[in-house]
């Protein structure tokens, strides 16, 4: 059963249920799920709208940015020191960020399990014990290389520098069937061939019994006698204004709001907060963007968004991977204004484009907004510049190695590079770290896992310290950052928090 808000007539509606899960994406849609199979009475609650997959499938770009990205892909983390404003990108709809991803899916690097599991001791998040979760998400959601062919013209070029160099692109891995290589992903697959929760997972938590409800904004948590007893929060109108309100009652209670919402909701709330970690701790994994012009026209768009990725520099905490959007995106994002900008959207047909992003440190915060979206601050360390710098410098050689023209930095004042020498002047001393543009998607860590109440928010299976009925499922929970993309690893930590959760119930571990 399915309930939208802005359908509604009623303006309060009150329920009950065994398990409320807040949020549809990646986390939430996976513990519905799971919980409907189980049996379990399951409310879902989401913010964003529901569009039928045979619907927004047909959306042109404009209509998925403005229908399915928080804040029309508007958020901003406020700059704290030598940093730009950081451009976070949410999903807010059904599937949240999932349905948005280019697919990439990695497991966490042994490095990162094992740091996890000796240093901080929590051996619930050592590699064998997350295997069988890897191996069970990976057959869901359909997770395998990228064919060969699937790579752009783009993508050979670089392929093409690297191996001059004796730099390795490996293949990448994505939850699809039958991609055809229109490089869409970020705006809803338009042959329906990514996997992500909306297509695989909210139809058998429906089928299954669970009611989704959509346009339902949760705002308030109620709690007594040491247990959350139910959740109140918004109905909302097809323009995202309030329109009425309403209360659920559960028993087990999932936040899998989004690293960045459900610290926001907590600190609304103040909630599970004794450690005064919720909202620290926040990374951002901070990525840009490198375009390689070349003499010839590759029409880099025809291929996969992402194929292949580089790990070779990952002791620098850099991971290089190709991304190629439609041409319209790409516009905006060339460099210029009035004919120079229009010079290099003519040329953007003869470019090739490569990404990278940084492992970095918590430092971030999400503090509790004045009105319903929360204050974010990001500073980025000098280690992130660096690395930044480097990987610049990396991407730019590689082009230059594959023949090309120019290289188009994302940093103000040094955009266009027209020779390895040029390129080779550009250290963390010449460049100023907001000078970069900079965005963000995976942002993880403001609700952490940990061993006692004192030094995290929830224990390794996410049920939070201060109430045994409160779970929290998503990328908020992480420890550290990851250094690779995050949907798989939050994938694998849903479905085994939401097991245990129903193993065990609300039993304090
Ligand atoms: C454009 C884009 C591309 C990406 N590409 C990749 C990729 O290729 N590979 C990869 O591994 N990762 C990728 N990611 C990251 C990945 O999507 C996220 O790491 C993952 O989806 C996060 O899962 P989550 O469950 O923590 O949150 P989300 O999937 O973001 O889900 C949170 C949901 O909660 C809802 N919500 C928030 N507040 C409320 C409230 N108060 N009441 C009710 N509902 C609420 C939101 O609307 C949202 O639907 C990408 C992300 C984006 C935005
Ligand atoms: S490249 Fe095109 S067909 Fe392949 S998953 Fe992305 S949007 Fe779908």
């Amino acid at each position: 059963m399915r309930l939208e808000g802005s359908q509604l007539q009623d303006a309060y509606l009150e329920d009950r249920c065994d398990v409320l899960v807040l949020g549809s994406g990646t986390a939430g849609a996976i513990a519905a799920m799971e919980a409907a199979r189980a049996g379990k009475k399951v409310i879902l609650l989401e913010e964003g709208k529901y569009f039928a997959p045979e619907v927004k499938r047909n959306f042109k770009i404009a209509e998925s940015v403005r229908s399915l990205y928080r804040n029309q892909g508007g958020m901003v983390a406020f700059p704290w020191g030598d940093t730009p404003p950081v451009v976070i990108t949410l999903g807010c709809g059904a599937g949240g960020s999932s349905a948005l991803t280019g697919g990439v899916c990695f497991r966490i690097p042994d490095k990162v399990h094992r740091h996890w599991a000796k240093e901080l001791g929590l051996t619930e998040l050592a590699l064998d014990k997350l295997l069988p979760f890897y191996h069970k998400v990976e057959e869901l959601f359909s997770i395998r290389e990228t064919p060969q062919e699937l790579r752009s013209k783009g993508v050979f070029k670089f392929e093409q520098g690297a191996q001059r160099l004796g730099i390795t692109c490996k293949p990448v891995k994505r939850n699809m069937t039958d991609c055809r290589g229109c490089s869409r992903c970020n705006f809803i697959c338009p042959h329906g061939a990514k996997q992500s929760v909306d297509i695989v997972c909210l139809p058998k938590a429906e089928e299954c019994g669970a009611k989704l409800y959509f346009e339902f904004r949760a705002t308030r948590l109620i709690a007594k006698n040491g247990k959350v007893q139910a959740v109140a929060g918004e109905i909302l109108d097809s323009q995202k204004k309030r329109k009425g309100k309403f209360t659920i009652h559960a028993d087990t209670f999932v936040l899998a709001m989004g690293t960045v919402h459900t610290a926001h909701f907590l600190l609304k709330n103040r909630a599970c907060n004794n450690s005064g970690l919720v909202g620290k701790g926040l990374t951002l994994h901070p990525a840009i963007r490198i375009y390689g012009l070349f003499d010839e026209v590759l029409n880099s768009h025809q291929g996969a968004l992402q194929s292949v990725y580089v790990d070779d520099f990952m002791d620098d905490g850099i991971t290089l991977i190709a991304i190629h959007v439609p041409p319209n995106i790409i516009s905006v994002t060339l460099p210029g204004i009035g004919p120079g900008h229009r010079e290099f959207v003519r040329l953007s047909k003869q470019m090739a484009a490569f990404g990278a992003f940084y492992h970095d440190q918590p430092s971030g915060r999400v503090w509790r907004g004045l009105g319903r979206e929360p204050f974010v601050t990001y500073r980025l360390s000098s280690q992130a510049k660096a690395g930044l710098v480097k990987a610049c410098q990396v991407i730019g050689q590689i082009y230059f190695a594959a023949g090309a023209r120019q290289i188009l930095l994302p940093i103000w004042s040094k955009t266009v590079i027209s020779s390895p020498d040029e390129l080779k002047s550009l250290t963390p001393e010449t460049v100023k770290g907001k000078w970069f543009e900079i965005s963000s998607y995976h942002p993880l860590g403001t609700a952490r896992m940990g061993l006692d109440r004192h030094h995290s928010v929830v224990n390794q299976f996410g049920q939070t310290w201060d109430y045994p009925n409160l779970w929290i499922s998503d990328g908020a929970t992480l420890p550290t950052s990851i250094g690779v993309n995050s949907q798989e690893p939050i994938m694998a930590l849903a479905l085994r928090n939401t097991l245990h959760m129903l193993e065990v119930g609300n039993n304090r571990q």
